[in-house]
């Protein structure tokens, strides 16, 4: 099977993706979507992309992290099968998948 890799594009780190408990009612889907947010069933897309995402303007115009060896655990586990369903949920292309 051929492994997938990474193409370095930082749509992964680009938006925050939470997940909610919950799948909101009417009423909280509107309170995000005024903020600018968007929601897919218990998902809540922030339009902020991480602080630590650097580069895309460069000669290979890659996009790195900036703290790479010092990321987060949960950036870490990249890509759990749940953070591709939250990539899915909202239409974000990844090579990896
Ligand atoms: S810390 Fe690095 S790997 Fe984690 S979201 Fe930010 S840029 Fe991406
Ligand atoms: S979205 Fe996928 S291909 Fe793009 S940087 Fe993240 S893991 Fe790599």
């Amino acid at each position: 099977m051929k492994v997938k890799s990474c193409d370095c594009c930082g749509n992964c780190c680009n938006k925050i993706i939470i997940e909610i408990s919950n799948i909101p009612s009417e009423e909280e889907r509107i309170w995000w979507e005024t903020r600018g947010c968007q929601v897919k069933d218990n998902y809540v897309l922030i339009p902020f992309p991480c602080p630590n995402l650097m580069g895309g303007s460069g000669m290979d115009g890659k996009r790195k992290c900036w703290i790479y060896d010092k990321r987060p655990l949960i950036c870490r586990m990249y890509p759990l099968p749940e953070s591709i369903k939250k990539l899915k949920a909202f239409g974000i292309e990844c090579s990896m998948i």
